[in-house]
């Protein structure tokens, strides 16, 4: 895993890992079978691994000097060892840090950075980033029926959002809306606040993994927000929208090269020292096949989602690149897990051996973020309009 890392990247993932290994992972199997959301673990590993201003961490990256890269080294290794110990950290902290925050960050005003994003960013407030809808996954721009009207200084939104990380319990929401402005449609990014008139979400949904990271609906009934809610001046948010899905999909990369990574360390531990026969099964032939073929997605997997990290760039590369390497990372994963499994055979079908559960979570990232034939598309529309041969 190691490989090309410095030494302080290496540190800093040690450092994260035992804070994890010793303070979140005996709170995670009652964190997934009461599904507790995953915010005050969040808001102490903030703490103790000073990822806040000020913080040891920070102080680290800012200080750094630039070919350490650490400012895509850490989060992106944060998401990799989060998930590894528990999907639903990973994925509350991608949507409220990465998605709510980022977006705000991205495209706000100073006064909208200072009023959600600081504290988003800090988890003081927990975000949610609102685009799909009950009639609109897929086709989540085109088929959006979330409408804004602007009434004065004031805009009023109208619609309904599912499968909405964080949504049953965040204080921030950046909800997507087409505004109807001077006779023309254009897709818009609002921020909703909790607590206010005509935003209202449903209870956590129950579902097959992540299952302490809570997903619900969002209701905006004559939902009234000022006019200073409008995230960004441009005339539409579709292209920040498209950003934003490229930079989601390279943090789902890192959150399925984390389920991939634990669950071949699981079956490799494994191999060497269930005995079966008089021997390690890892001396059979048929398991080492299974285990070679197991790494080989794995080393793959790891080119992708630390590619940028290595070449000290910040994000990884092209649209394509941010799709496929969604797609091929998530794919590898739930066929990872499933294969560890199978090697621990009827251990692994038990939910204290942990691989069931990475392979309920692993099948998430192939759907979320756009589904594997979102991906397919996007890239192959992007190769053809843009690589250059
Ligand atoms: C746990 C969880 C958390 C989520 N968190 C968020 C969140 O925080 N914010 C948010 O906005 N969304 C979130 N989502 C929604 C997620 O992004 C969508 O589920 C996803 O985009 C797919 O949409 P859909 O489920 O409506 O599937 P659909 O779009 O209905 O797709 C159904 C099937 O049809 C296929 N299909 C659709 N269109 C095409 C096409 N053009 N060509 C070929 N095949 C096609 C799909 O690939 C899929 O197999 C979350 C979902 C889950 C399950």
């Amino acid at each position: 895993m190691e490989i090309g890392f410095t030494d302080t990247q290496r540190m800093i993932r040690r450092t994260i890992r035992d804070y994890l290994t010793r303070e979140v992972e005996p709170l995670v199997p009652e964190m997934e079978a009461e599904r507790l959301p995953p915010y005050d673990p969040l808001r102490k590993m903030m703490a103790a691994l000073g990822l806040g201003r000020g913080g040891d961490l920070a102080a680290l990256i800012a200080e750094s000097p630039p070919e350490e890269n650490l400012k895509t080294f850490v989060p992106r290794v944060l998401a990799v060892e989060m998930s590894r110990v528990c999907g639903g950290l990973a994925l509350s902290y991608g949507a409220s840090v990465g998605l709510a925050a980022g977006n705000i960050r991205a495209r706000g005003t100073e006064e909208q950075k200072k009023r959600w994003a600081v504290p988003l960013l800090k988890l003081e407030k927990i975000g949610a980033w609102a685009l799909t809808e009950p009639q609109a996954g897929s086709a989540a721009i085109r088929d959006m029926k979330s409408r804004a009207v602007r009434d004065g200084d004031h805009y009023v939104l109208n619609g309904t959002k599912t499968f909405i990380t964080n949504a049953p319990y965040a204080d921030v929401f950046v909800v997507y809306a087409k505004l109807e402005q001077h006779g023309s449609t254009s897709v818009q990014a609002f921020i909703v606040e909790r607590g206010d008139p005509g935003l209202d979400t449903g209870k956590p949904f129950k579902k097959m993994g992540f299952k302490s990271s809570p997903t619900g609906e969002v209701f905006l009934s004559d939902c009234r927000i000022s006019a200073d809610r409008l995230i960004g001046g441009e005339p539409s948010a579709k292209g920040a929208v498209r950003e934003r899905l490229s930079r989601e999909r390279i943090g789902l990369q890192a959150i399925s090269y984390g389920i991939l990574e634990r669950a071949f360390e699981i079956a490799l531990r494994y191999a060497r020292e269930r005995q079966q026969g008089g021997r390690p099964i890892g001396g059979y032939q048929l398991v080492q096949r299974r285990l070679a073929r197991m790494y080989m997605a794995l080393a793959n997997a790891r080119a992708y989602v630390f590619a940028d990290v290595l070449a000290g760039r910040d994000l990884g590369g092209t649209v394509a690149d941010a799709s496929v390497g969604k797609l091929y990372v998530a794919e590898m994963a739930s066929y990872v897990a499933t294969e560890a499994i199978h090697i621990l055979a009827g251990n692994g079908y038990m939910e204290e051996y942990v691989v069931e559960r990475l392979v309920r979570d692993a099948k998430l990232i192939e759907l979320g973020g756009g589904t594997t034939e979102i991906q397919e598309l996007t890239a192959g529309r992007w190769l053809v309009e843009h690589y250059e041969i």
